[in-house]
């Protein structure tokens, strides 16, 4: 069995890949429901990763990396509509803030993060928190020990605030290597990437593939196991590995330029 990982960020109109349209993120939900999709938590999910277990079928995650304010504007009602849950990653020094992070391209819109609050009110419901780092650094480009504390740092601030146990990680711009991901084992259950595919028996629990938003419609939705959408996938992650080697400061440059969005 393979389970998707699905990947959104902001839910409205704002004229960015990074931001799913209501009504496009209605048509997703809607189309998971008909096609008898039950959402997970990761921690669920990698608990039967990591006890080998069978992967639960019909099963699929539903993430929302940085943790924008509209998630719970918009997405949150939607989600309880269709009796679905998520997974939010937090950056922890930004919460009730914007997406200002140093690094962000000026083409990416302004839109205020999750407060404190809103957070511990959609834990109250049932939804996951995972950690995104304190400020959304490319963990390869800094040292050792500031990549540790952006993890173990930003882990802790949002348990502290939450009061529910954070066991999964985001590495920001799905941005990893040997020396990040030891860390990640240390600190985590699992932790996820932007590579996309779908998680298998036999995935690394540390290296979990997901499916962003942006390359899904109702349609494609209706045939995620077909080949066509696997075929569909490889083609889209190595389109993506081709720019990333094309342009080996791939990471730095400005979304627009990369011609995807990404986390
Ligand atoms: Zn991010």
């Amino acid at each position: 069995m393979r389970v998707p990982i699905i990947t959104y960020h902001a839910i409205g109109d704002m004229p960015s890949p990074l931001w799913t349209p209501i009504e496009t993120f209605d048509a997703h939900l809607s189309a998971f429901a008909k096609c008898g999709y039950r959402t997970i938590t990761l921690t669920k999910l990698l608990t039967h990763l990591n006890l080998q277990e069978p992967l639960p079928e019909n099963s699929i995650v539903i993430t929302f990396d940085d943790g924008y304010e509209s998630v719970y504007q918009h997405a949150r009602s939607l989600l309880k509509h269709y009796g679905f849950t998520a997974t939010i990653f937090l950056i922890s020094d930004y919460c009730g803030r914007t997406n200002q992070w140093s690094g962000q391209p000026s083409s990416v819109p302004v839109e205020t993060l999750l407060s404190w609050e809103q957070a511990r009110e959609l834990a109250a419901e049932g939804y996951e928190f995972g950690a995104h780092t304190r400020s959304h650094l490319s963990l390869p480009t800094v040292l050792l020990e500031v990549a540790e504390s952006e993890m173990h740092i930003s882990q802790q601030q949002i348990q502290n605030h939450i009061g529910q146990k954070v066991n999964v990680f985001a590495y920001p711009y799905g941005a990893t290597n040997a020396a990040i991901t030891k860390l990640a084992q240390q600190h985590f259950d699992g932790a996820v990437i932007t590579d996309l595919g779908f998680v298998h028996s036999e995935t690394n629990p540390y290296m979990l593939n997901r499916i962003d938003a942006y390359y899904l419609s109702p349609l494609w939705i209706s045939h995620m196991h077909g080949s066509l959408f696997q075929q569909y996938l490889y083609l889209r992650q190595m389109l993506r590995s081709f720019r990333r080697n094309f342009h080996p400061d791939w990471l730095l440059l400005p979304s627009h330029s990369r011609n995807i969005h990404l986390e």
